[in-house]
């Protein structure tokens, strides 16, 4: 039977959600509040990975999270997945000790990591300049996807097969198949469907709280929302302009994470600074220079660049941190998909939710992901 299925977001779960769910032979509709792929999903370090991700099952999930996006490069996928490989180098014996038992413990779980020389990162990457190297560790498969590329291919790919988008849509109100919402010029619009599918980010509690439902994504205001590390909710990335600076793969060390952007430049994370920020702190402000200084030391080249852009992101953090892909209601027409990690996981989540919501069948790799497992919500 050909299921009518509403799908509130259009970030990398949903633009992936809505290509599956069209492949399947769905009638899909996407509702956006803004555009495609501009919240979380735009302000991203969307590193493919899963390294050293806790407990096993989010490991095991994420892994599957890396092979659905090669199986997807067969089909296009490859213009936005770039798997380049990470390089995490240690500058010193201590580094390089924790290194070899951190590379002892995955290897043994059956994740693909190679231990390298200091000859063998020189080799790998000819323009690092590291006085104290002491080697390395290869992680072959993982990689960095170009979101934009991705949200807007994958969302325009299940339009050519029929689907339709609604921008600049904010859903206000939900029933068991209907959807209301206000309109960029302040109309109301209602629709019905099949299923609907929350894949909002962000915007899924205060959706699911108009219907008094209590969902366990944490707020992530950033100002006293909780301030442990688990609560780390505000991220800022950062992308010089275009450079030649000879970096070949995503490359981590102590205090930085960077790779190749998608504009010639580089992009760097934050999450080496450890900082927790407020968002209305302004030494917020100061993390990407302070990123640039620190990848200046190790890439010389980098001297002739500054930083272009700069983008906040909220990040979506169900709980306890995982992931959350379950029904929402009893009668099975409101599913709910929010994740941290969702650039690794969202070419997995999306051909196995779409089973669950079109079949009934749930993937065991989500056997532990439902919603049962938080006390407040009901279910
Ligand atoms: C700083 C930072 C670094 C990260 N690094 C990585 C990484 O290296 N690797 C990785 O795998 N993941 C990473 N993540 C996490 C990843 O980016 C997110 O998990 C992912 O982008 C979430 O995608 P999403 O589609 O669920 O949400 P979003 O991209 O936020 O999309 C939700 C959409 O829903 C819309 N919406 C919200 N409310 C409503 C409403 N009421 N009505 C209509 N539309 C609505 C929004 O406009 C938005 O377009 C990082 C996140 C941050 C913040």
């Amino acid at each position: 039977m050909n299921q009518k299925v509403l799908i509130v977001g259009a970030g990398i779960i949903g633009c992936c959600l809505a290509d599956e769910l069209t492949r399947r032979g769905a009638t899909v509709t996407v509702i956006d509040a803004a555009e495609v792929g501009s919240a979380t999903s735009a302000a991203t370090f969307a590193w493919v990975n899963s390294n050293d991700k806790t407990p096993s099952e989010y490991s095991e999930l994420n892994v599957l999270g890396l092979q659905a996006h090669e199986r997807s490069a067969a089909r296009g996928g490859g213009r936005w997945f770039h798997q380049i490989g990470n390089l995490q180098i240690a500058q010193n014996d201590d580094e390089m000790k924790a290194l070899e038992l951190k590379v002892t413990r995955l290897t043994s779980n059956g994740y693909d990591v190679k231990l390298l020389t200091a000859d063998d990162v020189r080799e790998l990457e000819p323009n690092l300049q590291s006085p104290g190297l002491a080697g390395g560790a290869l992680y072959p498969k993982e990689g960095w996807i170009d979101t934009p590329t991705m949200c807007t291919s994958l969302l325009n790919r299940a339009i050519s097969a029929g689907a339709s988008f609604e921008p600049y849509e904010t859903v206000t109100a939900l029933g068991s198949k209907t959807v209301t919402t206000t309109t960029a010029d302040g109309s109301t619009r209602h629709y019905d469907a099949d299923i609907i599918i929350l894949a909002a980010g962000n915007g899924i509690r205060p959706i699911l709280a108009t219907t008094g439902i209590d969902f366990p994504t944490l707020e992530q205001t950033g100002n006293g929302a909780g301030g442990d590390a688990k609560n780390a909710g505000i991220g800022i990335i950062s992308t010089t302009g275009p450079v030649d600076s000879g970096i070949r793969h995503i490359v981590r060390a102590e205090g930085i994470a960077m790779r190749p952007a998608r504009n010639g430049g580089i992009t760097f994370a934050d999450h080496p600074t450890g900082g927790k920020w407020d968002l209305d702190d302004p030494r917020v402000w100061t993390v990407p220079t302070l990123l640039l200084e620190r990848a200046r030391e190790l890439y010389p080249a980098l001297r002739t660049v500054a930083t272009e852009n700069v983008s906040l992101g909220i990040r979506v953090l169900p709980e306890d941190g995982l992931t959350i892909a379950d029904w929402v209601d009893e009668n099975h027409s409101i599913y709910a998909v929010a994740t941290h990690s969702g650039v690794t996981l969202s070419a997995h989540l999306a051909e196995v939710v779409a089973e669950e919501v079109l079949t009934g069948e749930r993937h065991k790799s989500l056997r532990t992901f439902g919603l049962s497992r938080f006390a407040t919500v009901a279910h």
